[in-house]
């Protein structure tokens, strides 16, 4: 019988279990800190080192989500392969995520909002669109259904990515070309993998770099951002805001600083959630075929971190 390591952090794990054993009946899921140390391959979302350690045979892991920084950031067994959930329904809730945030901005609907409070009815201008560009930090399976979501309502988008890519309508700008993405955007959108090169990318420096009176939207993960420094350029007016999916810390210590800014706002990594369904419609065939070819499909890059 194939053994198969299961690490999980989510509280639902029986809702993953039970379709699980249902689409492999002949395999037996450890999950842990139940555990048969012969295992080969291992299911697994956040795992920690003791999950890792108990398990020196693997040679394939299947991370349950589409960023892999948790468990790169491990001691693994040499030469394990690690493959990712691509897309797995998230891709569309990151981009309601973002269209929500970017046009909650444009439209000044925090204005309304306030002028409920005052019971004020007030008919304001509306910003002109071409005044706020986008801009969209990685095109990969998530970034560019944001960057073509934005583009339905008329932004003018601009991505940026390792290598150049050609999206429809989508102003496209490489590696090297940071600066000049950063100064053709007034929003900012960062679904970039957390990797060394994109750890603290979302500083004083860059931030500084969009057009006057920006806003972040980080939906990518808290270590590429430099909290203090988003905080500073709030506070001396250079930024207005940001909605934060994602912190340095998780869960948000509760006397965290972040909290209590009324220009930010929070949500607990709940942006792009991974759908059970359609995960299993890529994890299982991948497990099939280690099992019967060992060989997957997909591994990630170990060195570049994504
Ligand atoms: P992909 O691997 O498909 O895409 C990554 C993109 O980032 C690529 O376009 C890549 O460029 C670019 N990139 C990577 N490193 C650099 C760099 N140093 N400079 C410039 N561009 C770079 O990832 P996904 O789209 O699937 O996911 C992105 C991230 O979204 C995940 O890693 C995760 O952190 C986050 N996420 C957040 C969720 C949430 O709920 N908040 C849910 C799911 C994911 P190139 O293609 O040229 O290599």
């Amino acid at each position: 019988m194939h053994s198969i390591a299961f690490y999980s952090r989510h509280a639902e794990t029986d809702l993953w279990l039970t379709p699980l054993q249902q689409a492999l009946p002949k395999a037996a899921i450890k999950v842990w800190p139940d555990y048969d140390e012969s295992a080969t391959l291992a299911l697994a979302w956040a795992p920690d080192q003791a999950f890792i350690d108990a398990h020196p045979h693997l040679k394939v892991i299947i991370n349950m989500g589409a960023g892999v920084d948790a468990v790169l950031a491990l001691r693994l067994p040499k030469d394990v392969a690690v493959i990712r959930v691509k897309d797995g329904g998230m891709a569309v809730q990151l981009a309601e995520y973002c269209c929500e945030a970017s046009i909650r901005f444009y439209r000044e609907f925090p204005q309304y909002e306030q002028q409920r409070q005052q019971h004020l009815w007030q008919n304001n201008l509306l910003n002109d669109r071409a005044k706020y560009p986008i801009g969209v930090m990685g095109l990969g399976v998530l970034g560019e259904k944001i960057a073509q979501a934005l583009r339905f309502f008329d932004f003018p988008v601009n991505g940026w990515s390792h290598s150049r890519k050609a999206i429809d309508g989508v102003q496209c700008y490489d590696g090297g070309e940071l600066e000049a993405f950063l100064k053709a955007s007034r929003l900012l959108i960062c679904v970039l993998p957390l990797t060394d090169e994109t750890r603290g990318i979302l500083n004083y420096h860059h931030l500084s770099l969009l057009q006057t009176d920006s806003y972040l939207v980080n939906v990518a993960r808290g270590g590429h951002l430099v909290e203090a420094d988003l905080i500073k350029l709030i506070h001396e007016g250079k930024m207005r805001g940001a909605t934060l999916d994602v912190t340095q810390h998780e869960p948000l210590e509760h006397n965290d600083p972040l909290w209590d800014m009324p220009q930010i706002r929070i949500t607990p990594h709940i942006a792009g959630k991974t759908q059970i369904d359609q995960v299993l419609a890529q994890v299982v065939p991948q497990i099939n075929r280690w099992f019967t070819e060992q060989r997957v499909e997909g591994m990630i890059n170990t060195h570049k971190g994504y």
